[in-house]
């Protein structure tokens, strides 16, 4: 089935750039189709604890925004969907778009007696794979849509397999019929007046800096793994505990610019990651008034109303702040604790400190890899650019911010959509 919707804006990325897009250009009457890849919408902020500077829920503000996204008429959302390919036409934009299978219908009430019967297990990736889920899972308690969904890699006997599915045991439990497992994957074409591209970032590869230790000792962590161990939905209920022990962490390094400014690995700034550390800091520290914490940077960039934020951690007689990189962590094999090395560049002096856990604060490289867009507009780096043509962009694909700047360019970007798009279509 090859279904064609005629709208006036395509959004593609429903993260807190996407959506704010969304519901601004709804708002200003335009019919929209918004678009995710992931089985919910919301991106990467449905997975913090809280939002520096004020350090509130980031799922509150995303609650406000489902709800004007859920009850305006003019907008329709799609998960699980890509799009493939784009040829404009008269002015017009016509999106080929790929729909996975949820095999999850939306009679789906989410009861979860389907997760009691089902036999296979996966990697949480909600959880950057620090727990398990059943192979039929809904990605996060609050999540939109709240649907299950079907991890077909890990279904224990893998639908549409070779082998043949005879697992059918979600099937026979569910009173409503709501799961299909012979949904197959569909194509639709989006016929839009303009897109606004928001596909956002995905964390740099903690498993390229094997110098600092993650993947080799399960005490390295990273940044974003660190928002879901804060998490009270995380795989530790919010505790912070050794990984490889679980006991009561009382001491963390936190290694600022892993793997950026650095032009074997990201060459810029994620411009974030000093105050998601200080954050972090503030996490540790509300929970446990005896915790040393060591912050390795090359220098904090705080500015504007963050630096208050930066002063207040830096007062805290137990968070002890280093200039200078590091160049290795490492496990003492006598305490079992991780030793991280740097040379203080204010004194001269190596510096080793034994920590119970090191935290990497990695950068965010663009989600731009396989848009179906024109080369001329993305970066060197990955970012994309507006370069005169009808590219619009909003987001951290276009560069590394914080959510309030996400909101304001995803403004602007509905502005310019209203400016360039063809609306000659509407009825
Ligand atoms: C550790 C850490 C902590 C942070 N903490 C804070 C904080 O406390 N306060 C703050 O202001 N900022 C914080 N930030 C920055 C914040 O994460 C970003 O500003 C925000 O996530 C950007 O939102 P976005 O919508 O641009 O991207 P994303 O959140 O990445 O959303 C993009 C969406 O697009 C989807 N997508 C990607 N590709 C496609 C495709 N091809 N087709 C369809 N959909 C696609 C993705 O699945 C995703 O849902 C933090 C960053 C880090 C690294």
């Amino acid at each position: 089935m090859n279904e064609l919707l005629s709208t006036d804006l395509l959004v593609v990325g429903a993260g807190i750039a996407g959506i704010t897009a969304a519901v601004e250009a709804a708002e200003t009457g335009l019919r929209v189709v918004l678009i995710e890849k992931r089985p919910y919408i919301g991106g990467k902020v449905t997975q913090f604890s809280k939002y520096f500077p004020k350090m509130c829920p980031p799922r509150c503000g995303l609650e406000i925004n489902i709800r004007r996204l859920r009850t305006n008429p003019m907008i329709k959302v799609l998960t699980l969907a890509e799009v493939k390919n784009v040829v404009q036409d008269a002015g017009r934009q016509n999106a080929t778009i790929k729909l996975m299978p949820r095999y999850v219908n939306d009679r789906c009430t989410s009861c979860g007696d389907c997760v009691k019967v089902c036999p296979a297990t996966r990697k949480n990736d909600f959880n950057y794979g620090m727990d398990l889920t059943k192979a039929i899972y809904i990605p996060y308690e609050d999540a939109y849509p709240q649907q299950f969904v079907i991890d077909t890699t890990t279904c224990l006997e893998g639908i549409h397999s070779d082998k043949g599915s005879d697992c059918n045991k979600c099937v026979e439990v569910c009173k409503y019929g709501a799961i299909d497992l012979s949904a197959k994957e569909e194509t639709m074409t989006v016929d839009a007046g303009s897109i606004i591209w928001a596909t956002g970032w995905e964390p740099y590869d903690a498993n390229k800096l094997d110098v600092l230790g993650y993947g080799k000792f399960a005490d390295v962590v990273t940044n974003v793994m660190m928002e879901r161990i804060a998490s009270p939905d995380g795989p530790t209920k919010g505790q912070f505990l050794r990984p490889s022990t679980k006991e009561k962490v009382g001491s963390v390094a936190f290694v600022q610019c892993a793997g950026s400014r650095d032009e074997n690995h990201l060459e810029y700034c994620s411009s974030v990651c000093c105050m998601a550390s200080l954050k972090h800091v503030r996490y540790v520290r509300e929970q446990n008034p005896d915790a040393e914490v060591h912050v390795y940077y090359i220098d904090v960039r705080s500015s504007g109303v963050f630096e208050d934020f930066y002063t207040a951690v830096q007062k805290d007689e137990k968070v002890h702040f280093h200039r200078g990189k590091v160049a290795k962590a490492f496990q003492d094999v006598s305490t079992g604790k991780m030793v991280v090395e740097a040379e203080d560049s204010m004194t001269g002096k190596l510096l080793q400190n034994s920590v119970d856990l090191v935290v990497l604060a990695t950068g965010m490289r663009p989600a731009s890899t396989g848009l179906p867009v024109n080369g001329s507009v993305i970066d060197k780096n990955g970012f994309l650019m507006e370069d005169g043509s009808d590219m619009i962009a909003c987001g951290v694909v276009t560069e590394p911010k914080d959510v309030a700047a996400v909101v304001r360019e995803a403004t602007g970007a509905v502005a310019k959509a209203l400016m360039r798009g063809s609306y000659g279509h509407r009825n």
